[in-house]
């Protein structure tokens, strides 16, 4: 069996879809990355990016499929493309859905909740290849196959989680969304899950020059990514969850910026494939 990852990012914008022209050659969707891990499938996240994931699986195969779905939290941008997701609706299918305890609600009713009437016609019953939906504590690790997951509190409003998938020697770390402290240094949970990781996933919805107005708002800058990375010892560092005002020629810019530095640093891209 393959010893290695293969990571595929469906969808890399925060907050909201901004597809156009402007957005078209980076991708537009809301998060979404696909994980190959021998013969398990994991996804984190189910932003719009989730359905370009389901019509490739189905143009690939009719048969069930198996998938353990990780949600870094339920702000709509990470879970709206659920109610759209088409492999969710094929009760042939086994999704599992994991993601971190909410306030206030469990998990199964937050995710109920989006897909109430009159906001969707179709309740989230509905989706009868979601076989269940389960929390995950920060700082907790399960085994799902021959996979490790652990699960960090990152520093997010309302909370979120980011994941750290370890298979064999291979890791990914997916820190989306998270807001960094300046005066705190490397955030204790991000570096628990980046800590030599072949891949890290990190929230760059800003620059540094635009953070201060946005400070509070739950989300970092590629820079604090490319400091993390080396502080963490990464490998690749895939910039992602760009604030809906980048464009592509604002992301141009940055590519030239990171690979001018040290180290490997890339632009997160819709239907790009990364092996680890
Ligand atoms: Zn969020």
């Amino acid at each position: 069996m393959d010893p290695r990852m293969a990571v595929t990012f469906w969808g890399i914008r925060g907050s909201t879809p901004v597809p156009g022209p402007q957005t078209a050659r980076y991708g537009g969707n809301t998060p979404c990355v696909e994980v190959r891990a021998g013969d398990s499938i994991l996804l984190l996240d189910a932003g719009t990016g989730i359905q370009s994931f389901g019509r490739h699986v189905r143009a690939t195969t009719s048969d069930p499929v198996k998938i353990n779905l990780f949600l870094t939290h339920t702000h709509w941008d990470h879970i709206q493309g659920l109610p759209f997701f088409q492999l969710a609706y094929d009760p042939r299918n086994e999704i599992h859905i994991v993601g971190p305890k909410r306030e206030g609600a469990p998990l199964a009713t937050c995710l109920d909740r989006q897909m109430l009437p009159p906001n969707f016609p179709v309740p989230f019953a509905a989706l009868q290849g979601v076989k269940s939906v389960t929390e995950m504590a920060s700082g907790a690790t399960r085994a799902f196959g021959d996979v490790m997951v652990t699960a960090q509190a990152m520093n997010h409003p309302n909370d979120s989680s980011g994941f750290r998938i370890q298979y064999g020697n291979k890791a990914l770390a997916y820190c989306l969304d998270h807001e960094h402290v300046e005066e705190e240094g490397v955030h204790p949970g991000v570096a628990a899950l980046a800590e030599n990781a072949d891949m890290l996933v990190f929230d760059a919805a800003y620059s540094d020059e635009e953070y201060p107005s946005f400070k509070g708002w739950g989300h970092s800058t590629w820079q604090v990514g490319y400091k993390t990375a080396r502080f963490s010892n990464v490998k690749t560092l895939a910039l992602a969850g760009f604030n809906p005002g980048v464009v592509d020629e604002d992301l141009d810019l940055i590519k030239e910026q990171v690979e001018a530095l040290e180290g490997h640093t890339i632009i997160a891209t819709e239907g790009q494939t990364h092996k680890l």
